[in-house]
This record gives structure tokens, sequence and C-alpha cells, in this order.
């Protein structure tokens, strides 16, 4: 996303999530089943299993355990250069789950998911849309910022099917953490790690969508849906499609928060 318009100091609008709520043992943490490995260097040759060859957890990591856990990360070289980890907002009992790409320059600093621009316009249109923030588990396929360096200025850069794949265990383990309903995945990239497999958002949006893995995973079914990045519409600001476009966006939030039971 781009952090080009971002200004110090947003506030999280998805409730923070308190570890005290959850139980988890204090500086707990495993890494996910197949994951990255915790320490010293990089991930597995080929990065993580693929979905599909993952066994179901016997007992899943909570997400206190996770967030615990991603700091010593070093699934791959994105740790080397962002300033922290940035793993998730909501609560353990969110039915709702949107994943996003990757944390921008603002999230980055903050160590928050979706707290910049995009992150704001975001929160306008889940307000639109009529959704009860505390059903929201916010999350972004790959949990550190990856971007190039302008001058004094840190671009953001698209991260790469290696970052998305070695960073899939922790997107894994969320889901099982957290046992959504409803998967809205906000862009291509964040299909791509909940789908295992590249996706259009212009052909795909607003269709229900197979997630074989995830429902196997969760022994059940799980709505999974694709809508477009914030981002992608707070580029379209000041332009004349940027309300269709923001409309477009409230419309698929409200779709997906209509799967819920
Ligand atoms: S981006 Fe994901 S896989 Fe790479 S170091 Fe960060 S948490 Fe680990």
């Amino acid at each position: 996303m781009s952090d080009e318009t971002e200004r110090p100091g947003a506030a999280a609008w998805v409730p923070e999530y308190d570890d005290r709520e959850q139980g988890a043992a204090p500086g707990g943490g495993a890494a996910p089943e197949g994951g990255a490995a915790p320490e010293g260097g990089a991930a597995p040759e080929g990065g993580a299993a693929p979905a599909g060859d993952a066994a179901p957890a016997s007992a899943p990591a909570s997400v206190a355990a996770l967030r615990a856990a991603a700091p010593a990360c070093r699934g791959c070289e994105l740790q080397q250069h962002a300033t922290q980890v940035v793993f998730s907002a909501g609560a353990q009992t969110a039915t709702l789950m949107l994943v996003g790409e990757q944390p921008g320059d603002r999230e980055d600093l903050e160590g928050r998911p979706f707290v910049g621009p995009a992150g704001r316009l975001l929160a306008d249109a889940v307000t639109k849309a009529g959704i009860d923030r505390g059903a929201l588990y916010v999350t972004n396929a790959v949990k550190h910022f990856r971007f190039e360096e302008r001058g004094p200025r840190r671009i953001h850069k698209t991260p790469a099917v290696g970052h998305v794949v070695a960073c899939h265990p922790w997107l894994e383990a969320e889901v099982d953490a957290i046992a959504p309903q409803v998967i809205l995945c906000l862009g291509a990239t964040a299909a791509r790690s909940v789908l295992g497999r590249t996706a259009s958002v212009t052909r795909e949006r607003g269709q229900l969508l197979q997630a074989p893995d995830v429902a196997a995973r969760l022994g059940r079914d799980v709505k999974v849906l694709l809508t477009t990045h914030p981002s992608a519409v707070l580029r379209l600001r000041g332009e004349p499609t940027f309300d269709d476009a923001f409309a477009a966006l409230v419309a698929d939030l409200r779709l997906a928060a209509s799967h819920l039971r």
C-alpha cells in the first residue's frame, strides 16, 4: 500500500488483542506447524509446505502464542530490514477475518496492522457497511514490511510469491486459532495465501470461492470472498472513480458480513 500520505499517531480501529483474555502463558509461544524457523536464518528451501500438505493441528495455538512467537521468525529476509513484525488485531472470537497484503510504513513503525491511510479508509468502509468491529480479526498475508528506499522515503514493494509462501504457516495458524466463519481477502496477495493459487480481483470479487485446504483444516465449510485492497481505492482519491470504488468495497464488506451466521 502507498504510505506517502501517512501521518503519525493513527489509532487502532479494531480492538487491540487482549492476551489476558486468552489465558496465554507469559512469554509463551510456538512457531506454527510447518512454519518458519524461529531462529537463525532462512526458511526451508522452497518455502513452507504447500497449504494442502499441512496436517491438521491437533490443538491450534492461541493467537497470543502466535503473536509471542512471531518476532523470532527468520522465515524470510524481510525481517532483516523491517522495524518489527506486525501481527494482527482483533479478538480470538472474531467471526469475520480480513486478510490484507503486508504492513505498510506506518504499520511497520507502530507494530499494528491497518493503522495507515489505507487502514483508515478500510475502517471507514467497515463503518459504512455496518459491521461490528468487535466481530473482526485483521491480519496480513506477510507480516513484515517489504519496501525499497528512495532517499529518505521507504516505498512499498509488493511481496514476492516466495515471501507469501514463507509466511503462509503464520496465516494458516491464525485461521486455525480464529476458526472464522468468513474470510475476506483484500487483494490478490491475500487471496494467493488463503486460496493457495493465483486469483483475480476483477474476475472473482463478489463470488464465494473454494478454499478446500481451509475447510479441511477446520473440518467445516468456510466462506471465502475476495475484494480489492483498500490501498487500491485510496489511490483513486481525487479521481472521478473514487466514490464508485469505495462503494464497491463497502458492498463487498456487506456481502461478506451477510454470510455470517
Ligand atoms: S515476513 Fe513472515 S516469514 Fe518472513 S520473516 Fe516475517 S513473519 Fe517470518
